[in-house]
């Protein structure tokens, strides 16, 4: 399968590394919505949120959204959590990825 975010996980794709564990690797938004906008991803292919059925895993991703908030120091002031699945969600690379977006106001969900 030729999946982009595989083979950021993989390094055979170069990004700008915020953190790193067995299970998961996150790193900049190569298109940044705001100053700080890190992507989280598993590092072996799971296309969406819901197909996440491992604990490990699942508690992976929110301790790296800990790790990286409080690194990027937003965790005071604030920051979403996006993932989007699927057509309706408009995903575009379909390896899940929760955006972490902060360092300015966001503005309403659409
Ligand atoms: P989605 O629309 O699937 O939720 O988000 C995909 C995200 O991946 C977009 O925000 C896009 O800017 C980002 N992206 C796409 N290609 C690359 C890449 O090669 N490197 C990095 N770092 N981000 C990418
Ligand atoms: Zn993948």
């Amino acid at each position: 399968m030729d999946c982009l975010f595989c083979r950021i996980a993989a390094k055979e794709i170069s990004a700008a590394v915020r953190y790193e564990d067995d299970r998961v690797l996150a790193f900049d938004d190569i298109h940044p919505q705001s100053p700080t906008h890190v992507l989280v991803i598993p590092k072996r292919h799971v296309a969406a949120l819901h197909e996440v059925d491992d604990d490990a895993l699942a508690g992976a991703l929110v301790w790296a959204v800990r790790a990286i908030v409080a690194d990027a120091g937003i965790a005071q002031t604030g920051y979403r959590v996006v993932t989007n699945a699927g057509e309706h969600g408009g995903q575009e690379v379909a390896h899940l990825h929760l955006h972490i977006l902060g360092g300015r106001q966001l503005g309403a969900m659409g």
